[in-house]
């Protein structure tokens, strides 16, 4: 055995308990959220063909060209990548158990993505998203409804200063006409392209628009709009999308360089930012992808979703300040004796058929010691037993945040327990 410390792969995070909690606290809120809008769970492997990112996501894509995990499984050479993002897998789960077949289906995912980037606050290598999508559903209502379901969501979570960039990328015609004009337009400016720009010049333009190069920023800005090419159909379906949000009071602001950095969109983008997190400020993103299902060997099937940063989340509402989170442990026991012990080991199963959250000391100790435990434990409540209480089929309570201590019979101790949660 090497002697070298073992570590955690950089840029994959350990939870550690005192975290997981606010975790816990997200996942039920976020799972309330999502049911009171009719969206069911599916859950997906992590790992999948590498075929079907290169083909959903696009070849020139930052992800499919640098941020994938790929790799050959040595034992039958299949090629294979860790998930970089759900949409994909969500829409070859779809297709491959024939969901579409005859109904639409709003569907939602959470867990773990992979991505080789450069690790630094709110981007890792291991990180966790909320995804949503909505599958068989042309009309701007459900883009509009995902985006007022997410200003729920940071009404339910408290989360303030975060604002919504909208953009609408068109459909197929229209974005080929824009990508020749955009085309000639910076092959006109060779001088002023910088080298992923100049690589991206023919395989895809438009991300040249997403550059922060302040060098070619005076370019990007006159460059040739999309917006000038849509067709009406395309923005009558950007207009009502923002009809609805209008009506709903949602203020949002119109980005025409929201691009997104995946090929599968069209038509509605968006993306919700703050500016409390630094560069990485963008906490939800999502958009149309119409031509995905398709794309993946499917009948053609509109499609609408979004998917959010967790990690990126939490951060903001720990910069917000967070309430902290029910303490986990309604009760500690502690006893001493023999007969004190089975007693409290009896004790506890009972507390548990009444729903309360019971450590029982192990490891002996005398008293003084364990009330240390039942300190730290974060326990609301102590129950202390000796062989003299145990005779008599009576416990001592202590409320750990002060108070008098009393002693009750066993048949009364849940209410005492209770009556002191609710103080
Ligand atoms: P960015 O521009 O920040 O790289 P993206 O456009 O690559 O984001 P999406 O693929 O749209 O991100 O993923 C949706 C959300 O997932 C992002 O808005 C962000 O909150 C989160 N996210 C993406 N990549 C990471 C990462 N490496 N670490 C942490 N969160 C991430
Ligand atoms: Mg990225």
């Amino acid at each position: 055995m090497s002697n070298v410390s073992l570590q955690a792969v950089r840029g994959m995070n350990d939870i550690l308990p005192e975290e997981a909690g606010l975790w816990l606290w997200f996942e039920d809120v976020v799972r309330d959220w999502l049911h009171g809008y009719g969206y069911r769970n599916i859950r997906m492997p992590l790992v999948e063909p590498t075929s079907l990112f290169k083909r959903a996501i696009g070849e020139v894509t930052d992800i499919v060209e640098k941020e994938m995990y790929s790799f050959e499984d040595s034992l039958n050479g299949d090629q294979l990548t860790l998930r970089p993002e759900g949409t994909a897998s969500c829409v070859r789960a779809v297709l491959q158990h024939n969901m579409l077949y005859n109904a639409p289906q709003r569907l939602y995912y959470s867990g773990p993505m992979f991505r080789h980037e450069r690790p630094q606050k709110g981007r890792y290598r291991q990180f966790h998203q909320v995804g949503v999508e909505a599958l068989g559903f042309a009309g701007p209502d459900i883009d509009a409804e995902q985006i007022l379901m997410c200003a729920r969501l940071w009404r339910m979570l408290g989360i303030r200063d975060v604002t919504l960039q909208l953009n609408t990328l068109g459909d197929a015609a229209a974005r080929q006409r824009h990508r020749d004009k955009l085309i000639a337009w910076f092959e006109q400016h060779k001088e002023t392209l910088d080298a992923d720009a100049s690589r991206r010049l023919y395989s895809n333009p438009l991300r040249i628009l997403d550059s922060k190069n302040p060098a070619m920023q005076e370019i990007i800005a006159a460059a040739p709009k999309l917006m000038d090419e849509l067709e009406d159909e395309a923005l009558q379906h950007f207009e009502a999308v923002q009809a609805v949000l209008k009506r709903h009071g949602i203020a949002y602001e119109i980005n025409p360089r929201l691009v997104r950095g995946l090929d599968y969109y069209n038509r509605t983008v968006f993306e919700w930012v703050t500016t409390r997190l630094g560069a990485q400020g963008t906490i939800c993103a999502g958009g149309r992808y119409d031509g995905l299902v398709e794309q993946i060997g499917g009948k053609p099937a509109p499609a609408m979703g979004f998917a959010m940063g967790v990690e990126r989340l939490l951060a903001l509402l720990q910069d917000d300040g967070m309430p902290l989170p029910r303490p986990e442990v309604d009760v500690y026991v502690v006893h001493q004796g023999e007969l004190a012990c089975q007693f409290a080991s009896r004790v506890a199963e009972s507390l548990r058929d009444d729903k309360l959250r019971v450590v029982m000391h192990c490891g002996g100790g005398g008293f003084k010691s364990q009330m240390k435990k039942a300190d730290a434990s974060g326990a609301v409540c102590a129950v202390i037993i000796g062989d003299d209480e145990a005779q008599v089929n009576e416990v001592s309570v202590k409320p750990m945040q002060g108070g008098e201590q009393v002693r009750v019979a066993l048949s009364g101790l849940t209410e005492c327990i209770n009556n002191i949660l609710k103080s």
